[in-house]
């Protein structure tokens, strides 16, 4: 099968890693790929943001499966345009993908659908907004709607912040009440009409060591997020994963592709905190690491509607994933800079590469923020966080840096 993967991150690194090990492919192509992708795969110069562009290519070559990995080419419509020209493709439409983009309409669904999630009112303005925000009490939860790359939310613990917060939004925006709980991520694969569980996650939003300084795309992560008990994540598929898909297909709008909740586990239960439309970047890496079974039949059958004639298979072990970032970042992060001594994969170790390419000397130079994402399993987040702390230390890049901190929630309780 020839399969094109869209994106250029280390979480499609990781799905050009997965893929390339499929016995069902015979070519990998990836638009725009990255250093790590164009290892695995032939990269294509091909315009993502041009639709025609890749459709023609997708012609061209005889595509089987177009994979999509970041949310805007889906939220731009990129799936839409494949199928409607009868290409086969693993993603939402546009109109289900609004269950990332929009989260007034994710949480419109919730209620409709009866989902758990925090109570909330949906405003046009800041003035709407600041008539009616005592209602939900402190600290208030102020979100922009619309995509918005983890910026767009504020936690205001007082009056002050919460009307600055609102001001500064001054548009679509969504007033929730705060939540209390431990943050985990649940993955499951839909066709439009069958859902299975993919796996769980924990991630490290923040820049800092003890969850501090400014939010990122994401420092790291492990997979399987223990937090979530069997139990608990059948109250997840039940209460919230099903329901949400029953709701996507009732309304016209069947979702297909991945559906990532993040949920927060309160005291009554778990609460959806929002949804994405595609794999995490960096749990994805964890997510694949952690997948036994072959990737492409699953993603095929998700494409094709039969996804009940499939089940992933995990290894017991744990995947454990330490980003490496340019310094700057997640402001303006200092990229050309030559990274050298990446460890060659092992069995339990490998490298994904996010935004790095290679010069004309064949040097990994930073070109993006996040840059290396340092990937190991084990039997326990102890021994995992030990392994890829070793790589990261073999590495050889002054102007990167890590969290030293990745799994420290896990760490603790297996220590407990
Ligand atoms: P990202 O996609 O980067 O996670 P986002 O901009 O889509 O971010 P949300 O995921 O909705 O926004 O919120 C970002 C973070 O804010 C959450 O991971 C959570 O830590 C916190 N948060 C959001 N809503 C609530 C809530 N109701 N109560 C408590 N914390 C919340």
């Amino acid at each position: 099968m020839k399969i094109l993967l869209i994106g250029s991150g280390g979480r499609e690194d990781a799905l050009a890693w997965k893929l390339s090990q499929s016995p069902l492919l015979t070519t990998l192509y990836a638009a725009p790929g990255n250093a790590g992708i164009c290892g695995r795969a032939e990269c294509v110069a091909v315009d993502v943001t041009d639709h025609a562009a890749v459709l023609a290519f997708a012609r061209d070559k005889a595509i089987d499966l177009v994979v999509i990995g970041p949310e805007q080419p889906l939220v731009d419509g990129l799936a839409d345009t494949l199928r409607g020209a009868g290409v086969r493709v693993f993603g939402p439409s546009a109109a289900a993908a609004q269950l990332e983009g929009s989260k007034g309409f994710t949480k419109d669904l919730c209620t409709r659908a009866g989902i758990p999630t925090a109570a909330y009112a949906r405003f046009d303005g800041a003035a709407a907004a600041l008539a009616d925000m005592d209602r939900f009490g402190l600290p208030l939860v102020v979100k922009a709607d619309g995509l918005a790359a983890g910026k767009g939310v504020v936690i205001a613990e007082n009056r002050g912040e919460a009307e600055a917060a609102i001001r500064a939004v001054d548009g679509p925006m969504v007033l929730e009440a705060f939540l209390t709980g431990e943050e985990a991520s649940f993955f499951a694969i839909a066709d439009g009409t069958d859902v299975i569980a993919f796996g769980s996650a924990q991630d490290h939003k923040r820049v800092g060591e003890g969850d501090t300084g400014p939010n990122t795309g994401g420092m790291g992560a492990y997979s399987p997020a223990r937090v979530l008990t069997p139990a608990l994540e059948a109250r997840v598929m039940d209460e919230i994963v099903r329901p949400t898909v029953r709701a996507m297909a009732d309304a016209g709008t069947p979702f297909q592709g991945v559906l990532f909740a993040g949920l927060m586990l309160t005291a009554d239960g778990p609460q959806l905190i929002e949804y994405n439309a595609r794999f995490g970047d960096p749990e994805c890496q964890v997510l694949m690491s952690r997948l036994d079974s072959d990737l492409l039949p699953l993603l095929i059958a998700a494409a094709d509607g039969r996804l009940g004639e499939v089940s992933p298979r995990w290894s017991d072990d744990v995947a454990l994933t330490v980003v490496m970032a340019a310094e700057g970042y997640p402001g303006t992060p200092r990229t050309g800079t030559v990274i050298r001594g990446v460890p060659a994969e092992g069995e339990a170790t490998r490298t994904f590469i996010a935004g790095a390419k290679r010069d004309a000397q064949g040097n990994l130079v930073a070109s993006g923020g996040r840059v290396l994402c340092v990937t190991a399993r084990a039997k326990d987040v102890t021994e995992a966080r030990a392994r890829a702390y070793a790589v990261v230390d073999a590495i050889d890049w002054p102007e990167g840096f890590c969290r030293r901190d990745i799994g420290w929630r896990e760490a603790a309780r297996e220590h407990a």
